[in-house]
């Protein structure tokens, strides 16, 4: 029978899986092998996805993703599977005594050359490896961020007993297969910069599953040494592990640590240093034995590639062997070199088949079984389990938060007070800032001559970085929330919760939180989308979000519904927002039917125990992503109100009314139409034109491109009125608008990009300009047409 129908509560036994070749790796390499048993424990409230527990951890599988999982009740289970043939589990590498082999060797000339150990910080997601990266070089000063495409690794160095020490927290993953882009950014790190050694964190209370991992760094025969992480978990829960037995056997010194209080961090360094200086005793490079079958395939192939010279020597022949022999596209892309990689892909097919019809299971299914059949008795002779029940409060706090009836009341609950003070509290240092600014502004304002210099400083400078500044507060407690329940392991009940919902969108559980961010501010609702693991649900998230009318746009709404619809006003506001979403909704779709087909990583999602965060964890989280935000989103914006200002302010008039005082007290109306900016907006007006827009509204338009209240004043500026009221009645008879060329621009407005800090942040949170710039194209088209629709479906009123 599927897994999906094993009813809440029931255990079975795995016996086959299907699916194509990425969900089943990733699905094996978190514990879904044959002969494992597996217990469904709770259903979200909408039936899907489900809370399965599985070699002592918790996970999330949708139950489409169940379906592809054959299990049988225990007793059936018994007589279906033929036990595993056995066999030693593992050799010492013949080749390589002493590790001497080519691998080894280059790599220790190539690190020779003075006292810096580069560090690589590897291992599963929630395993610790920030609590080691910050307990060791958080408190230097020199932690850069760089990003890669989409995932983002940390470095930081530091000194230890003469040494210099750059360590890199890469992002978690399961395996270093080449499935997800984490995978693949983890794997092109280890290859390409060539840590001189691994750190590879382990959660001491769950080591079979993540020990996976480390049986893939054997593989690949790097310098490793595994903290076994959280040990105080594992003391509590009264399991014992004869770690330095297991290590032994393994040819991987271990060393327990809590990362959390900093417990056994010295220890971790001494053995990172006497790795490196060739002094550990423990290490030494084993074979994973792979059975009969798969070695007698193994062999002749690696033979025939160890003959080559061109072999990269990042990772030992039996490793590109085995990868040849699985058909990993990014190992043939690191060998794209070699002459004779077409023979020896040829002959790993070949051999595939080969295993395939002897042993009726995939070469990959094969590898993973015998890994884990290699960790199982590894395991056997130095791991007793615990008699604690230490996941009882996890148990009982998940049937509350996942409740059918209570999971989305609470859940409600948390977005409301998460909401709430964000954008209400928030609005209190928000505007004593704004203050602050603008009583900074006034100051220079006194120093300063009027004229060109003042109006560039003031309004330019000071007015430009005060309008990024306000938006500090928010995002502070923004990652306050985001970290709290990141760290306590609620943020993935939340996404179990609303996957059913998003997914229906082809999203994933955790895009709600931005979009649903994104009412109140576009920047930290796609900066809050770094959560998503998947990146094409992320990049969806990212590029959907700007349709969430956020509250800058409230203004202007508010400004046109009441002198346009004051009878209907309500219903045309709550129209709008519902318009954004549907925009957004399609828009998710498409991107789903054209660019992204499948998402490419499956939900399976670790349902990590609950954890009590720690204060230091959640203020650097917060500090973080504040000092980012400060740092790439500050400049990007410095320089476009400058470019903005720069627009708006020249030509002046005439050369010899410049410096006569009265005519640079105000922008008039002559002074936007004589700008750059008003030959921007006749420029643009034909292009508006179908929508019913003439060059005031187009000057709006662009006006509103820093940022969207600036429409408000921009029309302010364009009547010379000061107040709201008189703003509205200018509106009204002026003659610019009808109700249907209204209707148009508030639309437009909606669903235009919305501002450059916006666009900024999609920039560097996708990495990639060229995302930023599809949402500046995307977003203005789909406000076109949708105004041009809304003013033909006017007109026939
Ligand atoms: P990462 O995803 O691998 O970077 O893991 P994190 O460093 O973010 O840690 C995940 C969670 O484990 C956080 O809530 C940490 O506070 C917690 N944690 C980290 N180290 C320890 C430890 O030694 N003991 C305990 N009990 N919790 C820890
Ligand atoms: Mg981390």
């Amino acid at each position: 029978m599927k897994l999906s129908e094993l009813k809440n509560g029931e255990t079975a036994v795995i016996v086959r899986l299907s699916g194509h070749g990425g969900f089943r790796k990733r699905i094996m390499e978190m514990g879904f092998i044959r002969g494992e048993k597996v217990k469904s424990v709770l259903d979200s409230p909408m039936h899907d996805p489900i809370k399965y527990h599985i070699m002592g951890y918790d996970i999330s599988l949708r139950r489409g993703e169940a379906d592809m999982i054959e299990v049988l009740p225990e007793e059936e289970a018994k007589k279906e599977l033929t036990p595993a043939p056995s066999f030693s589990c593992f050799s010492a590498c013949e080749e390589c005594n002493g590790c001497a082999c080519r691998s080894c060797t280059q790599r220790k000339v190539s690190t020779k050359k003075n006292n810096v150990i580069n560090v690589a910080l590897v291992g599963n997601p929630n395993s610790g490896k920030t609590s080691i990266f910050n307990a060791l070089a958080g408190e230097n000063e020199h932690v850069g961020n760089y990003s890669g495409v989409t995932i983002d690794a940390k470095t930081g160095s530091f000194n230890y007993k003469g040494y210099r020490i750059n360590i890199t927290d890469l992002p978690g993953t399961y395996s270093i297969a080449a499935y997800s882009p984490e995978e693949i950014y983890v794997r092109r790190h280890l290859f390409e910069q060539m840590p001189d050694i691994i750190i590879n964190s382990v959660v001491a209370s769950n080591v079979e599953r993540n020990l996976y991992l480390t049986t893939e760094l054997i593989d690949m025969n790097l310098r490793t040494v595994v903290a076994l992480n959280m040990y105080d978990e594992l003391l509590a829960s009264g399991a014992k592990i004869d770690y330095e037995h297991l290590g032994g056997m393994m040819g991987i010194p271990m060393v327990p640590v809590i990362a959390k209080t900093g417990k056994g961090l010295d220890k971790l360094l001494d053995i990172v240093i006497e790795l490196f200086e060739g002094k550990n005793s423990t290490i030494r490079h084993i074979h994973i034995n792979y059975g009969n079958t798969l070695e007698g395939e193994l062999a002749p192939l690696s033979e025939r590639m160890h003959k080559a010279s061109d072999l990269p020597y990042q990772f030992p022949v039996r490793y590109w062997a085995l990868k040849l022999l699985e058909q990993d596209k990014e190992a043939i892309a690191q060998l794209h070199n070699c002459a004779e990689l077409t023979e020896w892909q040829q002959m790993a097919g070949h051999a595939a088949k080969r295993i395939h019809t002897s042993l009726k299971i995939d070469v990959e299914t094969a590898i993973s079984d015998a890994k884990y059949g290699f960790i199982n008795g590894a395991l056997q002779e130095t791991y007793t389990p615990g008699n604690k029940d230490t996941q009882k409060h996890t148990r009982r706090i998940d049937r509350l938060v996942a409740n059918r009836w209570l999971g989305f009341p609470i859940f409600i609950l948390v977005m409301w007070v998460m909401f709430y003070t964000v954008f209400l509290l928030g609005a209190y240092p928000q505007d004593w800032i704004d203050a602050l600014f603008s009583f900074f502004g006034d100051f220079v304002t006194r120093f300063i001559p009027e004229g060109a210099i003042q109006d560039l400083i003031v309004d330019g400078i000071i007015g430009g970085v005060g309008s990024v500044a306000v938006f500090i507060p928010q995002i502070l407690i923004l990652y306050l929330f985001i970290s709290l329940m990141e760290d306590s392991g609620y943020m993935a009940r939340a996404a179990f919760i609303m996957d059913r919902l998003m997914h229906k969108m082809g999203l994933h559980g955790k895009s709600f939180i931005p979009m649903l961010m994104g009412f109140g501010c576009n920047v930290p609702a796609i900066m809050a989308t770094r959560t998503i693991e998947s990146h094409s649900s992320r990049i969806i998230t990212i590029l959907v979000t700007p349709f969430m009318s956020c509250s800058a746009r409230l203004p202007v709404l508010v400004l046109f519904t009441g002198a346009f619809f004051p009878n209907h006003a309500p219903t045309v506001l709550i129209s709008l927002y519902l318009l954004g979403i549907v925009v957004a909704v399609f828009t998710a779709r498409l991107l789903r039917w054209t660019r992204f087909q499948k998402d490419e990583t499956p939900f399976v999602m670790e349902l990590p125990p609950y954890r009590i965060p720690t204060l230091r964890a959640t203020l650097r989280h917060m500090w973080e992503k504040c000092e980012q935000y400060i740092r790439k989103i500050g400049t990007t914006i410095l320089v476009a109100t400058v470019i903005i200002w720069f627009l708006s302010y020249f030509p002046r008039p005439t050369e010899s009314d410049n410096s006569t005082p009265a005519n640079t007290e105000q922008m008039t109306e002559s002074g936007y139409e004589n700008s750059y900016i008003g030959m921007i907006g006749r420029a643009i007006e034909p292009a508006l034109a179908p929508l019913g827009q003439n060059w005031r509204s187009s000057v709006a338009i662009i006006t509103s491109i820093p940022a969207k209240e600036l429409v408000v004043s921009t029309f302010g500026v364009l009547y010379s009125s000061d107040t709201e009221e008189g703003i509205e009645s200018d509106l009204k008879e002026s003659g610019d608008f009808s109700p249907r060329s209204a209707a148009a621009f508030l639309v437009f407005i909606l669903l235009f990009f919305p501002c450059i800090a916006t666009v900024a942040t999609i920039a560097t949170e996708t990495g990639s300009r060229l995302w930023a710039l599809f949402s500046v194209v995307y977003n203005t088209t789909v406000a076109w047409v949708a105004g041009y629709i809304v003013y033909i479906i006017g007109g026939l009123f």
